[in-house]
């Protein structure tokens, strides 16, 4: 506390990322990719003239944008770029949330979402997940202050397909829909098609997982030019250049390199479907998963008391313990190798 802090500062509860450990360690807690970055990332980087960092980055990060455009087959003025998706989520709220209604989102998905409410004072609703731990469609109300929810969801892992959220949008046309695809790579559906259709629906997506740069900060939006230029607006009003010029010639290398990107993102999807097996003969029950990560729980064990096990056996994973999943641990799909240790570590604690 201290008097120096405006007010709204005294009532922040922070959002706490997973840790970034010094000591060397199996790191399953973040949902990075275990794989390297395309090769030609690698290249722009070591050839990249020093020279050009003396000049302001471009402002509007055209060629980025140019390139995304290209890839997801929308218009340049489609699509908005920040300093990672968090940054553009932020963005996103402040520019659309700020309404007389609340905003709702599912009573669990992203635990920063809560967090910018704070931050900008947005009243929001929660609405409870489906039996099954699905984002209950069906019970946003349209009259609301704006609706925002992962998808597929973190950190319970299910995505509905594009036709279910078409019929939704169809119903919710009067506030915007945020649809953060952070993890849509590893087996979700994009709806980033249907936002030349529906103007209230804003797509957001990140370069820190399917394409392994969560070093590098890169996020985007992609909607209606409405949207877009109301958080152009924001951005403008807060950070002319949030994307270095390094970041964007590396992630448009990122995006050039579709083979690089399809091995990968099939090899953590084959890895998490083995891996939910052998967590199963564990006696585990895991959720079904179209990300990164899967979240499970054991009937006999506590998660705490598992975490922990995990942690003196160099194994770091995600352990929430908040009151609708104390009993889950979140596991990022790591390389093969690493996921050996981690269910050799489970056996060793299990046992
Ligand atoms: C990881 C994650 C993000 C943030 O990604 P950055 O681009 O690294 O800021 C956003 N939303 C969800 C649901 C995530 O899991």
């Amino acid at each position: 506390m201290s008097r120096f802090w405006s007010p709204v500062v005294h009532t922040l509860t922070p959002y706490v990322p997973g840790e970034q450990p010094r000591e060397r360690v199996i790191k399953l807690n973040t949902n990075e990719n275990p794989y390297p970055p395309a090769p030609g990332v690698g290249k722009v980087l070591r050839e990249y003239s020093t020279n050009r960092l003396r000049l302001y980055p471009d402002p509007e990060s055209r060629a980025l944008r140019e390139a995304l455009a290209k890839y997801y087959n929308v218009a340049v003025k489609q699509v908005f770029v920040g300093n990672g998706s968090d940054e553009v989520l932020a963005m996103a709220f402040q520019a659309f949330f700020c309404q007389d209604e609340p905003l709702m989102m599912p009573a669990i998905t992203y635990s920063f979402y809560p967090v910018y409410c704070q931050l900008y004072e947005i009243k929001y609703q929660t609405v409870p997940l489906k039996e099954n731990w699905q984002v209950p469609l069906d019970a946003f109300d349209p009259r609301c202050g704006g609706i925002v929810f992962a998808n597929p969801n973190a950190p319970t892992g299910h995505g509905h397909q594009r036709d279910a959220i078409d019929a939704f949008l169809k119903r919710v046309d009067q506030c915007v829909v945020l649809i953060d695809e952070a993890y849509v790579d590893f087996g979700g559906e994009s709806v980033i098609p249907l936002t030349t259709q529906y103007p209230n629906l804003l797509v957001t997506g990140t370069f820190s997982k399917s394409r392994s740069l969560a070093g590098l900060r890169l996020g985007f939006a992609i909607g209606s030019r409405e949207l877009i230029e109301g958080l152009e607006r924001v951005k403008n009003s807060f950070n002319s250049y949030p994307i270095d010029s390094l970041a964007s010639a590396a992630g448009i290398a990122a995006l050039e390199d579709q083979l690089h990107f399809e091995s990968c993102r099939a090899k953590v999807i084959t890895t998490r479907e083995r891996i939910r097996a052998s967590l199963e003969i564990l006696g585990f029950e895991v959720m079904p998963s179209q990300t990164n990560f899967l979240l499970a729980r054991h009937p006999g064990y506590d998660a705490a008391f598992l975490f922990t096990g995990l942690r003196e056996r160099g194994v770091l994973v995600r352990y929430f313990n908040t009151e609708s999943l104390y009993d889950f641990l979140r596991i990022s799909i790591g390389t093969d190798a690493e996921m050996e240790s981690f269910i050799e570590a489970l056996e060793s604690i299990l046992h």
